[in-house]
């Protein structure tokens, strides 16, 4: 069985049960918008299963090692991110949905008693994944003007961005603002 799938024990079906499942997988990259995360290492999770009358809840955490691209100079950024799993399914025909809940925050057990923790996993790292990546905290990003990675290299035209107060230099900027497009 794949390891991001859970079977549910029969002892599970007595009320008040509780198991814990531990294990790891090797995920595809996550995608976001424009944003790819590759996991440098499987993803490892622990999750607690409570039979919570009716109904499993799933709770416990996914641990992710992250690369992706620094959004202020494009070079590789990595991190560890620990995400909350939580996840409810009804067993079904036994009961019906907690009145507090959406639609969306529920499932149904289904005839395997399997859980795939995948979506869980993968909606509980969305919550933790930084929506602008740096590759390091004071990272520098990239000159305006010639594109260079100024944590790596100096410039010319840097030290004019520190003259900024004063009149402008023509910049590759002011020369598209003036170009009429036909
Ligand atoms: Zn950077
Ligand atoms: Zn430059």
């Amino acid at each position: 069985m794949d390891n991001k799938i859970i079977r549910i024990p029969h002892e599970l079906f007595a009320l008040s049960e509780s198991s814990r499942f531990e294990g790891s997988y090797q995920s595809d990259p996550l995608v976001l918008g424009a944003d790819e995360y590759a996991f440098t290492k499987p993803l490892s999770y622990r999750v607690d299963v409570t039979n919570v009358g009716g109904a499993f809840l799933v709770q416990g955490n996914v641990f992710a090692s992250v690369s992706t691209q620094c959004a202020r100079c494009l070079d590789p950024a990595y991190g560890e991110y620990t995400g909350d799993i939580e996840g409810y399914f009804l067993i079904d025909g036994e009961s019906a949905a907690p009145e507090d809940m959406e639609g969306d925050e529920y499932e149904y057990l289904n005839e395997e008693h399997t859980i795939d923790l995948e979506p869980l996993i993968r909606a509980a790292l969305i919550m933790v994944l930084p929506q602008r990546p740096f590759c390091k905290e004071d990272c520098k990003g990239l000159c305006f003007e010639c594109g260079a990675n100024l944590n790596h290299e100096t410039c010319e035209c840097n030290k004019q961005i520190h003259l900024v107060e004063e009149p402008s230099q023509p910049s590759r900027f002011d020369a598209l603002k003036n170009y009429k497009f036909e």
